[in-house]
């Protein structure tokens, strides 16, 4: 399976429900220590890696919240497939630069602002390894030079945001293994499979409308298209039929 159908996304809402994992989600949100940000959305530049069970959080807090969904689902799907070749802010802040999902927003963005620098140094350090190896990938398998300032973003790191008290990395990673606890019954029943591991927020998004293989090849086509012209007549083609999955 590679495509997440709405009657999984509903049946694995269901069970979310019935055990409580919703709920278990905002306790494990909780636990994270109060801060002071200052708003500047510096740091929401990019569609960050998102546990089912927290996009099943936001899928249900969109379809209850149908005006938004509607609006946003647009720049989702635009996102997706321009994303390594043209650097965007994240689809879901809005035009004043609030979070349209805020108090469902994943816990990597929560967490942001909770790591010593020392720590976020490190972490851009394997991002940016990671996104040179997907640069030779492009390059040789598919003849696409991602752009330079796509590859090397860098998000500074933040000091700014002012935390009551500095979480330690076993702790991060508790919360991080309890998501994966919650994740495991949906892998049990078959509703997700290991496709869908290392997903990131936008991606979500784009599988309940199209299946991975097929959302990839679509996004090397217009990939293609805009590096040569700036502009991609089978994007532009995708988003006069997309629409909402509810
Ligand atoms: S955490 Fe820092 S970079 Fe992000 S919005 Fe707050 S002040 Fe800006
Ligand atoms: S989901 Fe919200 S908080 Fe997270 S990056 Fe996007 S706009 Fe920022």
């Amino acid at each position: 399976m590679k495509k997440l159908y709405l009657k999984n996304i509903n049946q694995a809402i269901k069970i979310a429900q019935n055990n409580v994992y919703f709920d278990r989600l905002s306790k494990i949100y909780d636990t994270l220590p109060t801060g002071r940000c200052f708003g500047c959305t510096k740091c929401c530049m990019e569609s960050v890696h998102t546990h089912f069970i927290e996009f099943l959080n936001i899928f249900h807090y969109l379809r209850e919240n149908r005006q938004l969904y509607e609006k946003i689902f647009p720049q989702i799907i635009q996102y997706y497939f321009l994303e390594m070749v043209k650097k965007e802010h994240c689809p879901f802040l809005d035009e004043e630069g609030r979070c349209t999902i805020y108090e469902v927003r994943p816990l990597v963005c929560r967490m942001f602002g909770h790591l010593t620098e020392k720590e976020y140094e490190e972490s851009y350090k394997n991002v940016l390894h990671q996104n040179i190896e997907i640069m030779k990938v492009f390059k040789n398998k598919y003849k696409i030079m991602l752009p330079e300032n796509v590859v090397n973003y860098k998000i500074d790191y933040c000091r700014n945001f002012e935390v009551d008290k500095q979480m330690t990395k076993d702790q991060r990673q508790t919360l991080i293994d309890q998501m994966f606890t919650m994740e495991s019954a949906f892998f049990m029943r078959g509703l997700i499979t290991e496709d869908f591991i290392d997903t990131g927020l936008v991606s979500w998004f784009v599988y309940t409308v199209f299946d991975i293989e097929e959302a990839g090849d679509l996004r090397v086509k217009i990939m293609k298209e805009y590096l040569e012209s700036g502009y991609s007549e089978s994007l532009e083609e995708i988003m006069k039929k997309i629409k909402v999955c509810f």
